[in-house]
């Protein structure tokens, strides 16, 4: 990365970088779904019916990456470190492994959505029970939450 930033000054300024990348922590993190780009998908009948999935850019993921940038280095004094502008990168849509919300679960739910049970509209004897019926996903670690919700809706399912 370095090197393709730095092009023909890479071999100059390498010495300099090797000490640089030895103090240098990659942090990765996540948006909230309200924040974060969507995909939408798109089924395109016909005999060879298709799935289309397109990216819906938020222009709140820029503003919420850049408050916390800000954040970090306001506050590099008492963490000790200090963000680097060049090394920022935006995952494409998609890109991100939280990933849920398709079948929202709904108090009165409507079309491609699910009730508290996570049954979909239509449906009476389906259960959808992983992230799908989040109504949104949050930036933190979902995994827990995710398999709390399926044993609330077996657990409830099974005594109804
Ligand atoms: C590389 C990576 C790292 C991650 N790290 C973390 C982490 O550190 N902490 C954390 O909290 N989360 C982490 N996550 C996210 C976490 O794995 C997911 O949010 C979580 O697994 C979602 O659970 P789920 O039950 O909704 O979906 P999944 O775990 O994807 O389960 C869905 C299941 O449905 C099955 N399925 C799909 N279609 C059908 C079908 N038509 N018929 C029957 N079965 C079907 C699939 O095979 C799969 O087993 C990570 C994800 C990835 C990819």
């Amino acid at each position: 990365m370095a090197q393709d930033k730095l092009g023909p000054l890479y071999p100059l300024l390498a010495p300099a970088v090797r000490r640089l990348i030895d103090r240098v922590a990659v942090v990765k993190g996540y948006l909230h779904s309200v924040e974060s780009a969507g995909i939408r998908a798109t089924l395109e009948p016909g005999s060879d019916a298709r799935l289309r999935l397109t990216a819906v850019p938020n222009p709140a993921s820029d503003r919420v990456i850049g408050a916390v940038t800000r954040l970090l280095s306001r506050a590099r004094g008492e963490i000790g470190a200090a963000p680097i502008q060049l090394g920022l990168r935006k995952g494409p849509p998609g890109s991100g492994v939280h990933v849920g919300g398709s079948f929202p679960m709904r108090r009165r739910p409507g079309p491609l959505e699910t009730d508290a049970l996570g049954v979909p509209t239509r449906f009476s004897r389906v259960h959808v029970v992983d992230a799908t019926t989040f109504p949104a996903m949050p930036a933190a670690p979902p995994t827990l939450t995710v398999m709390a919700n399926a044993f609330r809706i077996a657990e409830a399912s099974c005594s109804s």
